[in-house]
């Protein structure tokens, strides 16, 4: 923002201090001791949460035992890009084992009544030069997400590679052989010189651990798990067999903020049940214009992908090619971030006041630091202003949008932007319009319990005849009981016992202890909200690295002690700068619900995903391999 638009913003309806004392009461109000544990894990009883509604069930095969380069582990787009750039580096054998009936990850599972994805396509959708594919519409949704995943298989011939509807058990390292034996629920046996993880940061349905979750006699399910044999439709809506059905939804975050408009639409009754709201922006979609499109020059999608990355992370940047909320939200936080970088101008300036070449160098930087800091705390002060104003238009929003005006507050964010998932959406508040749907407000307590009938808030009962848990995934629980399979290292060391007291890697992607593999995952590494970006250059550093191993004889790998220690120190030092806002937000798994303070290093790297990526690739161009013990 330039300081004209920051001193028009600064002209504000709204008491700073006000609403400061709002935020924290409303987080206050939802911290809670048991934070993770107030969820309960879907196995045992709850296993049927997870079974997959989209496979024909019956499938037998024989198991196989081989001798394998590479195993990719998950086969949504991270295993699908590591397939790509690991073909691309010359590597073709590898085995990559997918628990689904097929490729998608997240997209093969979230195929709920709405579920598209708000992060536009041209940005999100990898490798759309290389497949020539053009999606629809600006925000794709499921249907041909997933038709694209398969674009993809075609592409890089990964069928021939796959291992479908199987499930990974135990992946144990044995010293003797140098490989990872690799055992599956089908009797598998691969043993592999490395291994990628790709298991997917949000895979683990979660259910709300209250009294009575498994006493309900109607039907209930999760929303990526959706029961379409129940509710009729598909993807897009048309839902008809909930016509004579009383139907209750539970949470509303990015999930439900899509579901809620096909669901209020096609039940008889529906009943949303909000522990918090999500912030609801314009989302605005449309059609691909052919022309534009076929007109844009090679290289034209890493440069779109790279502009929209850098208006993320604050750098400056010419032109905003994107242009959508969330560009404009973060344009707005960044906007003044600029006035901490070096101008070309300033640098002249230095230039010729010797700071660069001279005793004066020391005492020219000592004062830019100062000046920096002090700019730093303004810096923090606009961002906050340009938060509110931003929230004040989402919240404006709502009263526009929604006729009663006591729903209309209720459906109001009272937080940081950022704390949440940001949503946009151009239907979901004008449901709660409909004669037949009722918002039940818990005021940031969430429901109480579940009876045989239904959903319990504040001593009512309301008996409905499905329970939809829109109550979202697991993030920051053991990783083995996300990833679903036991991974036992050197010495028998496993990922729980490493992680136990917090994650410790070098760069994300390798840990000490578990030679010759690669976790992909947003903690300790690059975070995009165009998590594809991030998983692509992790396929690229993973594919450089095997590559480069192989072109030196080495047939183990493992982070050094020193290298892992230092990367986790700049994880930890670069988490402070967000520690207080992190600490201020409401709870989510954005902020480990809300116990920021425990494990600083069970974060991003804060520097931002293109400072990130930007030091794999200097990593890289070195050639040194620096921070890895290598052994022939
Ligand atoms: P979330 O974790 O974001 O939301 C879970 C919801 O369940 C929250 O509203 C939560 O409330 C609520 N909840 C939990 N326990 C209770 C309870 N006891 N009573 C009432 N409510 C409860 O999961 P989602 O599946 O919605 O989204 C997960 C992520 O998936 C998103 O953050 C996003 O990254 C991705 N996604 C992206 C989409 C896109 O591109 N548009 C679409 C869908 C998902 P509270 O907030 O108080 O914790």
């Amino acid at each position: 923002m330039t300081s004209a638009a920051m001193r028009e913003s600064d002209t504000r309806s709204f008491d700073p201090d006000a609403l400061r004392e709002k935020y924290r009461i409303e987080r206050d109000k939802r911290i809670r001791a048991d934070g993770n544990d107030q969820y309960v894990e879907v196995s045992g009883d709850f296993s049927h949460y997870v079974d997959d509604p989209y496979i024909t069930p019956g499938l037998t095969r024989e198991s196989i035992t081989r001798d394998v380069e590479v195993v990719i582990i998950g086969g949504g787009f991270g295993g699908m890009l590591a397939a790509a750039r690991l073909q691309e580096a010359g590597i073709t054998d590898f085995t990559l084992i997918e628990k689904g009936g097929g490729f998608g990850g997240t997209w093969y599972w979230n195929r709920y009544p709405g579920a598209s994805c708000d992060i536009e396509a041209y940005v999100y959708l990898p490798l759309l030069e290389e497949t020539g594919f053009i999606p629809q519409q600006k925000y794709t949704n499921a249907e041909e997400t997933l038709e694209y995943c398969e674009v993809l298989a075609q592409r890089y011939g990964l069928h021939e590679h796959a291992l479908l509807q199987t499930q990974v058990k135990k992946v144990v390292w044995q010293e003797s052989s140098r490989r990872w034996q690799v055992t599956t629920d089908r009797g598998d046996v691969l043993h592999a010189r490395f291994v990628i993880h790709s298991n997917g940061p949000l895979n683990r349905p979660k259910l709300p651990g209250i009294k009575g979750i498994d006493q309900f006699k109607g039907h209930t399910f999760h929303t990526s798990r959706w029961d379409y044999a129940y509710t009729g439709g598909n993807t897009f809506g048309g839902l008809s067999q909930l016509s004579d059905k009383r139907v209750a939804v539970i949470g509303t975050g990015a999930t439900a903020v899509q579901c809620v408009p096909h669901l209020a639409e096609s039940a008889k009754a529906l009943y949303v049940f909000q522990r918090t709201p999500s912030s609801i922006d314009v989302r605005n979609n449309q059609p691909t214009d052919p022309n534009w499109i076929s007109q844009q020059p090679a290289g034209w999608q890493k440069r779109r992908q790279t502009n929209f990355e850098s208006i993320m992370s604050g750098a400056p940047v010419k032109e905003d090619l994107v242009g959508d909320g969330w560009t404009e939200a973060f344009r707005n936080l960044f906007g003044s971030i600029g006035e901490l970088m070096p101008s070309k101008a300033r640098l002249a300036m230095w230039a010729v006041q010797g700071v660069f070449s001279s005793k004066r160098r020391e005492r020219g930087l000592r004062q830019y630091l100062t000046d920096r800091a002090i700019q730093y705390m303004g810096l923090i002060q606009k961002m906050e202003m340009a938060d509110f104003n931003k929230m004040e238009k989402v919240r404006a929003r709502a009263d526009e949008l929604i006729a009663d005006k006591l729903t209309a507050e209720s459906l109001k964010p009272y937080y940081r932007q950022f704390c949440k998932r940001p949503c946009f959406h151009d239907e979901y508040l004008q449901s709660f319009n409909r004669d037949n749907v009722t918002l039940v407000d818990t005021d940031g307590q969430g429901v109480e319990a579940f009876t045989e009938k239904g959903v319990v808030f504040n001593g009512d009962e309301y008996e409905v005849d499905c329970i939809i848990f829109a109550t979202g995934f697991e993030v920051g629980t053991d990783y083995s009981r996300r990833a679903g399979y036991s991974i036992a290292g050197v010495d028998g060391l496993t990922v729980s016992e490493k992680w136990q007291d917090g994650m410790a890697t070098f760069h994300g992607l390798q840990a000490r202890g578990f030679p010759n593999s690669f976790f992909f995952g947003p903690m300790q590494s690059g975070f995009t909200a165009a998590f594809t970006y991030a998983l692509d250059e992790n396929s690229i550093h993973a594919a450089y690295i095997i590559d480069q191993l192989n072109k030196r004889g080495v047939t183990r790998v493992e982070a050094s002690e020193k290298a892992e220690a230092g990367w986790v120190k700049t994880v930890i030092q670069k988490a402070r700068l967000t520690e207080d806002f992190q600490k201020a937000c409401t709870p989510g798994y954005y902020n480990n619900e809300g116990h920021v303070q425990f494990q600083p290093q069970n974060t991003f790297y804060g520097g931002g995903p293109i400072e990130f990526f930007a030091l794999m690739r200097k990593w890289r161009r070195k050639g040194k391999l620096k921070g890895l013990e290598l052994r022939r």
